[in-house]
């Protein structure tokens, strides 16, 4: 596969390009090989793509929902039928297998796009009496949104924030993060196959200080930004000096809880499902496993056995199933956190190796008697690496459970009904799981809380997000006036 773009940017409804900028050499993760160079975007790039956004926006705003949906929803059927080449493409953007990305990235980027496609034309404002007179509410786009993405779900992301966006009336202009800088080309290039007026959904390429500019331009309205904890306080920052909305979609340490009584094989396929998948590059993974003591030992030894099924390997072998990180900086990261994990006395149960090659392939890696104040158990790591920590009642177990910073996910496996949702109830995190981990159905909100976020991504839920009401007074008799 040619996976060098055309251009580097997708500006008012085609590639552009403009050398002056920073080269970013794009590096396929399982072999160190650079597989595109581009280039971020100058002030010149950004003008553009800030002019054609608030440009375009207005035009597509004064379509009707149902005219805006259908252009999604044919959007996601080409995104379908080319499932195969933007999974591949995903595969050489990040590293993952794929088994996976054939199967997650493209295909929930698609339903995204559907979904919202298929949500907008019913999203109406409301008729309030108010005795002869009347309010009525319109529901409008917000504008210009900016969306700034992480490299673990690069196409995902892309759609998770342009779908509800555009849906809405607004425009978009996405910076992916430079780690990951192909696919969300390929979401612009089918949006607009698809009839989306040219502008309204543009992609400018960068650094850090490309999407930092773009926040701060009067002509943005919106920002989402998916990220960690420490980019999302400066985004946040820079948001609130135009009071501009935001969405925060940031990081996690979340709990994943197992009593005695789970069924053991869900637990352990949750516990993998919450740790590996993605070689562990997923916000809202299970990273501290609380096992209940009397299914310990049974847990640590299935888990041992059904690790010993990774096959790790070319990512683009649909047999392989783990794949490496998504760049050397990022193994370097967790392989100081396996020292740390190791220094201050947890036990290594499995793992904890880097895999020779040119690749940035690390060992699933899993640490017994992790306590609540270790450094793997307190920060996130964003890499395979799983804590399990032990626990004997159910309120010790909700009470550790919540004492993070961080509120992005939570899980419990259990066979009691009425404990398994006293549980969800008492986790302080947005999204929580029952006897499963990691699902992102479009369906449901997602999101977190404390730390981890502000805002809510997909489900109805996100409408609120890239939408403000407008309350219209009407009056029916004549005004009075003290003079
Ligand atoms: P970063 O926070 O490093 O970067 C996120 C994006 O923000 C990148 O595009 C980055 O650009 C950009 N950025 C960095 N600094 C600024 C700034 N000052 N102003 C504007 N934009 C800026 O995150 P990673 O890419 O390393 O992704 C991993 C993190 O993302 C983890 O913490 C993870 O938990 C979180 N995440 C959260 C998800 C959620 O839905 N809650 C989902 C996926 C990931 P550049 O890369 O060029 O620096």
């Amino acid at each position: 596969m040619n996976t060098q773009p055309k251009a580097s940017h997708f500006i008012d409804g085609d590639y552009v390009e403009d050398t002056a900028g920073e080269l970013i050499e794009v590096i396929y993760p399982a072999t160190g090989a650079v597989i595109a160079t581009l280039h971020a975007a100058t002030p010149a790039i950004l003008e553009q793509a800030l002019a054609s956004a608030q440009r375009a926006q207005k035009e597509w705003a004064a379509w009707s929902p149902t005219e805006r949906g259908r252009v999604l929803r044919r959007a996601a059927q080409i995104m379908r039928e080319r499932n195969h080449d933007l999974s591949v493409l995903e595969t050489y953007d990040t590293g993952k297998p794929y088994q996976e990305t054939s199967v997650v990235d493209a295909t929930s980027g698609a339903d995204s796009l559907e979904y919202f496609g298929g949500l907008i034309a019913s999203v109406t404002g409301e008729h309030i009496p108010l005795g002869e007179d009347f309010v009525y509410t319109r529901r409008e786009p917000l504008g210009v949104c900016v969306g700034i993405g992480a490299w673990n779900y690069p196409t995902q992301i892309a759609c998770w924030k342009g779908a509800p966006a555009l849906a809405c009336g607004n425009a978009m202009i996405f910076k992916p993060s430079e780690t990951t800088p192909l696919c969300a080309l390929k979401v612009a290039e089918i949006l607009h196959e698809a009839g989306a007026p040219a502008g309204v959904y543009n992609v400018v390429q960068g650094y850090g200080a490309v999407g930092a500019s773009l926040i701060t331009d009067a002509r943005v309205d919106k920002v989402s930004l998916t990220g960690s904890v420490p980019t999302g306080r400066k985004v946040y920052a820079a948001a609130a000096d135009g009071v501009r909305h935001v969405t925060m979609e940031l990081g996690g340490k979340s709990p994943l809880v197992i009593f005695d009584d789970a069924d053991l094989e869900n637990a352990v396929s949750g516990a993998i499902l919450g740790n590996f998948y993605s070689s562990g590059q997923v916000c809202s993974n299970g990273t501290r496993v609380f096992v209940q003591k009397g299914i310990k030992d049974a847990f640590l030894k299935r888990l041992a056995e059904r690790l010993a099924d990774v096959k790790m390997g070319d990512p683009q072998d649909p047999e392989v199933n783990f794949g490496p990180m998504v760049s050397e900086r990022q193994r370097d990261i967790v392989e100081g956190f396996i020292a740390k994990g190791q220094e201050e006395g947890a036990t290594l149960v499995t793992g904890g190796q880097r895999v020779d090659g040119d690749g940035f392939f690390l060992q699933p890696t899993v640490f017994a008697d992790v306590t609540d104040d270790m450094t793997i158990a307190t920060d996130e790591i964003f890499g395979p690496v799983m804590s399990v920590l032990d626990f004997e009642t159910e309120e010790e177990a909700l009470r550790r459970a919540n004492d993070t910073a961080f509120g992005l996910a939570a899980g419990v496996f259990t066979s009691d009904l009425t404990r398994a949702h006293r549980m969800a109830a008492g986790f302080e995190a947005g999204t929580c799981y029952i006897n499963t981990y990691n699902d992102a159905p479009v369906e449901a909100p997602f999101g977190g809380s404390k730390l981890s976020g502000v805002g809510r991504e997909n489900s109805k839920a996100a409408i609120e997000h890239y939408s403000q009401i407008k309350g219209v007074y009407v009056r029916m008799g004549d005004l009075e006036a003290p003079f």
